[in-house]
């Protein structure tokens, strides 16, 4: 099969690693694979043959080793293509060329790049009937008739109307004499597939669209830097972002960055009062102490009569009412731009890989399908039904019908404004009756992980709006025995979202360094409730106070888990706070490593990460940056894996272009192999590589514990921190009504909040035990391990070690 890969509309983060993506697998799968330059537009103007000033077009630069998967090592246009310009210094070009064949090398070094390298447009020329006819000539005469899509909601409806209409422009084609008999028969039917590129994350019926969270990284960036000159000057900052009809980078930075006022076009205000609404709760922030003010707005933000909502206009409110000196920051292009994040390197090689598979499997029959993410799994979701949803949100908008266009959101949309809401309004009022209100305790145990600080500050907030009140234990287990315990507040906790590191402290000790005085002091202090916010350590922690609970009628209150740690070792759940940031630090380090590993001479990185014995960040590290190797504690190191390891370095350096450095990374978690530690695989392969290569490693160590936490990790945290404080309310309630003497606390009243997928459960530690490798300090099942192969399969081990 002929395949190739387009990007149409707006450029996202993320393209590059899907067009890489959608070519490896292709290779892969024995397909001849093009990109098309320019969009649609690309695809109209086709490919121009007539020689050009600069000469004709290059030979096709095929490596000539042996073996038909090396033949498609290189065509050499990648460089043309990263250029830009479609011009090389050394005369080749590709002008007049739009549908262009590569190879595997072609795309070698895409993923760090941000916007697509193979260029996207806007194409008045494919809106027409004589357009799509000219397009589907263009790809005929070079014998392609499946095509990826990557683009937004008109892209992908271009590519439906495209597809539906083939049949047709292949007969005209055939009537006309411009293509033959065969050629009509031959490409019968078009096969697509749409993947969503969108900054905006406005798609139906998937999670995330691809750079989404890059745009989220970078308006989280320029709020963060905002942040402290608003401090210093005690200004209020009016700043515009993003979002058409989808208020999601307006939400999610609302809460990841701790704004005071949000504009959303899902959940407009009411026209005419919330001047005074937005002005009360600024106030009520001024009143307490609050030197700084965030109101983000959402380009297409309005009221509930659909007035336009202007930042100019909220800065004018602010200054004439509450006399603040009040900025505005649009940031406009800047949130386009810019290196992809870790999950925008991930998201479209998992997803690049499903539209290959997709392609190849389409018939005539099957409907055109949307590669999407739905609770952490690749889909396909009928591309227009997708498409189709999304407009109504839109039209359910312009009819004024908000609860419909939220209800068209996913419920993690409506659970983050919610979430918005309880941590930025500071009501006077508590809404907790009043005997049902808490002494809750919250504590850091174990290692730092980012997002730890905004969980915290969410549920802070959260306890404050209800009447509760929280405290914090400094320094885990052996900081309660220190008496290291003080009451927090709402101004208190207000700049916690950024900060990086355990604002509370944080150690690795159990309660069972002396479970009795531990107790004493959960009755001296008269907690109704524990929030631990840790890793493998809190897990264990939890279970030790759950199994002393008949001993010790202190721990019979609600206690829970909300798993925090860079390794993701914590059973049941799928993803832990910190991990994002973890993985986007680690892809920060990776990217420098590479660029100096190639910048001289060829060279390997052996990358040393943390992660216990858990070798999850490893392995979705070497995923975000092509690693070539990755050694994880699951699957350990031997003899015969290193003896292979050696033989594909050489035989990969052996086929590179000659005279062009390049550099490699192996990662290697810090516990694979007791035996073959980083220093040996380093020497090993600097000795091995001879003239081909040198190599040296590199620990990232707790750099892996990275500085400001992602947006992700922050929003998360809100997320799951009020989830987890409305579990202890749950459970308050119900034990209050027991005699206070007897009070016996059920099994599931000690649990640990775990995100499978994107549906949050409450797993009671007992039930957690069954799924722990308690020595190993891991989950017993490794979903992510499915992905090691993949490492693999995209740096063509199996290829290269003739094993295919
Ligand atoms: P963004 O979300 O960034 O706006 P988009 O994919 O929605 O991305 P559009 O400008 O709507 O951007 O569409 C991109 C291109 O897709 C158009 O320029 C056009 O070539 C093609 N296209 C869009 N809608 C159609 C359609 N109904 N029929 C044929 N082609 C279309």
């Amino acid at each position: 099969m002929k395949l190739a890969v387009l990007t149409s509309g707006g450029d996202s983060a993320g393209m590059n690693a899907l067009v890489r993506a959608v070519v490896k697998t292709a290779i892969l799968k024995g397909c001849e694979t093009y990109v098309v330059r320019e969009g649609y537009e690309g695809l109209v103007r086709g490919n121009n043959t007539q020689p050009s000033e600069k000469g004709t077009p290059p030979p096709k630069q095929h490596v000539t080793a042996e073996g038909s998967f090396v033949q498609n090592l290189r065509f050499g246009d990648g460089e043309l293509l990263k250029d830009g310009t479609g011009d090389h210094p050394s005369g080749r070009t590709l002008k007049g060329r739009y549908i262009v064949r590569v190879g595997w090398d072609d795309v070698r070094g895409w993923f760090a790049a941000g916007g697509t390298l193979i260029g996207t447009a806007r194409s008045t020329a494919f809106r027409t009937p004589e357009g799509r006819l000219t397009a589907a000539h263009n790809m005929i005469k070079e014998g392609i008739d499946a095509l990826a899509i990557c683009g937004g909601d008109g892209s992908l409806t271009g590519a439906d109307v495209f597809r539906s209409e083939w049949p047709k422009l292949v007969e005209e084609l055939r009537s006309q004499g411009k293509i033959t008999e065969e050629q009509a028969t031959k490409h019968a039917y078009l096969r697509i597939v749409g993947l969503v590129g969108s900054i905006d994350n406005d798609m139906s019926l998937t999670d995330l669209t691809i750079g989404a969270p890059t745009a989220l990284h970078r308006i989280c960036e320029s709020i963060d830097n905002i942040n402290s000159t608003a401090y210093s000057h005690s200004r209020a900052f009016v700043l515009e972002v993003m979002g058409r009809h989808c208020g999601w980078l307006a939400l999610m930075a609302g809460v990841a960055c701790g704004a005071d006022f949000i504009f959303i076009p899902e959940d407009p205000p009411e026209a005419g009062k919330w001047e005074d609404q937005m002005c009360r709760m600024v106030q009520n922030h001024r009143d307490v102490g609050k030197r700084k003010t965030i109101v983000i707005v959402a380009e297409g933000a309005h009221d509930a009569s659909l007035q336009p909502i202007r930042v100019d206009y909220v800065k004018d409110v602010l200054a004439e009412r509450l006399g603040l000196d009040t900025r505005v920051t649009t940031l406009g292009h800047t949130q386009r731009g810019g290196r992809p994040c870790a999950i925008d390197r991930i998201l479209p090689t998992l997803q690049g890989v499903e539209a290959v598979e997709a392609l190849l499997e389409a018939t005539p029959e099957s409907p055109s399908y949307m590669i999407g993410i739905s609770e952490n799994k690749i889909t396909r979701i009928p591309l227009m039904e997708a498409v189709e949803m999304t407009r109504q949100v839109a039209k359910a908008i312009s009819e004024k019908d908000f609860k419909k266009a939220m209800s068209l959101r996913d419920p993690e949309f409506c659970e983050t404004l919610e979430g918005f809401h309880t941590t930025a309004v500071l009501d006077k009022e508590p809404r907790a009756q009043n005997h049902l209100r808490m002494r809750v305790a919250i504590m850091h145990v174990g290692a730092p992980a980012g997002g730890m600080n905004a969980a915290t500050r969410a549920a802070v907030r959260y306890c404050l709006r209800q009447g509760h009140k929280p405290f914090a234990i400094h320094n885990g287990f052996p900081g309660l025995l220190d008496d290291l315990v003080h009451q927090l507040s709402w101004l208190g906790v207000d700049n916690w979202m950024t900060r990086g590191g355990s604002e509370l402290g944080t150690n690795r000790k159990l309660p069972d360094i002396d479970l009795g005085a531990v107790a004493a002091k959960f009755q001296q202090y008269n907690f109704h409730a524990l929030m631990m916010i840790g890793g493998f350590e809190a897990f264990n922690s939890l279970l030790i106070l759950d199994n002393a609970r008949k001993l010790y009628p202190a721990f019979n209150i609600p206690i829970v888990h909300l798993p925090a740690t860079i390794s993701n070792n914590v059973p049941v759940t799928e993803y832990s706070l910190g991990s994002d940031t973890s993985l986007n630090a680690l892809v920060d380090a990776c990217d420098a490593l590479k660029q100096s590993a190639s910048a001289s001479r060829n060279r390997v990185f052996v990358v040393e990460t943390q992660g216990g014995k858990c070798g999850y960040i490893a392995t979705m590290g070497a995923l975000a940056t092509g690693a070539c190797i990755v050694y994880t504690p699951e699957r350990g190191i031997n003899l015969d894996m290193l003896r292979q390891d050696v033989k594909f370095m050489k035989k990969r350096y052996s086929l590179d272009q000659k005279g062009k450095a390049e550099g490699r990374l192996v990662l290697r978690n810090e516990v694979a192999s007791d035996v073959y530690t980083t220093d040996f695989i380093t020497k090993m392969l600097k000795e091995e590589g001879g003239s081909l290569f040198d190599s040296r490693s590199a620990s990232l160590g707790h750099t892996l514990q990275g500085s400001i936490p992602s947006p992700m990790d922050r929003a998360r945290g809100v997320r799951l921190a009020l989830k987890c404080m409305a579990f202890i309310e749950h459970h308050h309630a119900l034990l209050v009504k027991q005699p206070v003497k007897s009070r016996q606390a059920p099994a599931e009243s000690a649990a640990v909040i775990a995100i499978q997928g994107s549906t949050v459960k409450w797993v009671p530690v007992q039930e957690m035990v069954e799924h722990a490798d308690m020595k190993n300090r891991r989950g017993k099942n490794a979903w992510w391990d499915v992905h090691h192969d993949l490492v693999e399969a995209l740096v063509a081990r199996p290829q290269f070690l003739d094993k295919s």
